[in-house]
Formats: C-alpha cells, structure tokens, sequence
C-alpha cells in the first residue's frame, strides 16, 4: 500500500509540474492537523510528501510552485463577489453565497487559491507584490 501510495504521488505530482508553468496550493500544517481528528485523512492523502515532491520537480524544471497562505480564507471566501462567510465546518460541501453564488466548496477552495496564488507571485521587475510580513 506504501509503494502504490508514492509510485501515485510521483505520477500525479510529475505530471502536474510537466502540465503547468505555476502551481499554487495551499500550504497547509500538516503536523498540525495530524494532530486532530482529521490525522488519518491527512496521513492517508499523504499531503506533506505530496507538496515536498511538488517543490522539488517544480525547482528541477523550471516552474513556479506558490504555497498560499494556511490562513487564507479558501473555503469560505466567495470566488464571484468576496464575501467571507463566518464559518464553514468540513460537513458544509456546497454552499450559497447571499450574492446568489452556489459554490462547490472545493471547486470554490481551488479558485480562490489560484488567485491568490497569482496575486502572490514577483512582479516583472523581481520584486514581491505583497509588502514583507
Ligand atoms: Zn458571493
């Protein structure tokens, strides 16, 4: 189960990084959440080796792998109008937004991301958009 595990992870995280020119996920604590009764997901999904192979294909050909902030609002941000709902427990999977957007919460997750993602990476002349934090 281990080797059909990694031989996945190498597959799909390859295939990926040769697809994509930037890559944006978000960056979770993995140990963190190891810690709750969310560990065996996390464990099972193998998020922490994913995201390390992920860097270092990315590194090796070229391309941009951007980790969102973990305290980025990805699940309950509206992706139409921006509206943050106050909360969202893991069993809400689709929701509508009172803009009268109904979301899928990991379609919903992933392009938000992806925004952000790309509100993060440098500007033409190498510099960072976001001010040091
Ligand atoms: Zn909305």
């Amino acid at each position: 189960v281990t080797d059909a595990r990694r031989d996945f992870a190498h597959k799909l995280s390859t295939r990926i990084i040769r697809d994509n020119q930037a890559v944006m996920v978000e960056d979770l604590s993995v140990k963190g959440l190891a810690r709750t009764k969310l560990a065996k997901s996390v464990h099972d999904a193998g998020w922490g080796r994913f995201t390390a192979m992920l860097a270092y294909k990315a590194a090796r050909h070229g391309r941009t792998l951007v980790k969102v902030d973990r305290w980025f609002p990805s699940s309950k941000l509206c992706s139409a109008c921006g509206t943050v709902a106050e909360s969202m427990p893991l069993k809400v999977r689709s929701w509508t937004c009172p803009c009268g957007a109904v979301h899928d919460r990991d379609v919903n997750a992933a392009i938000n991301i992806l925004a952000a993602g790309r509100a993060d990476r440098l500007n033409a002349c190498g510099g960072t958009v976001r001010p040091a934090a």
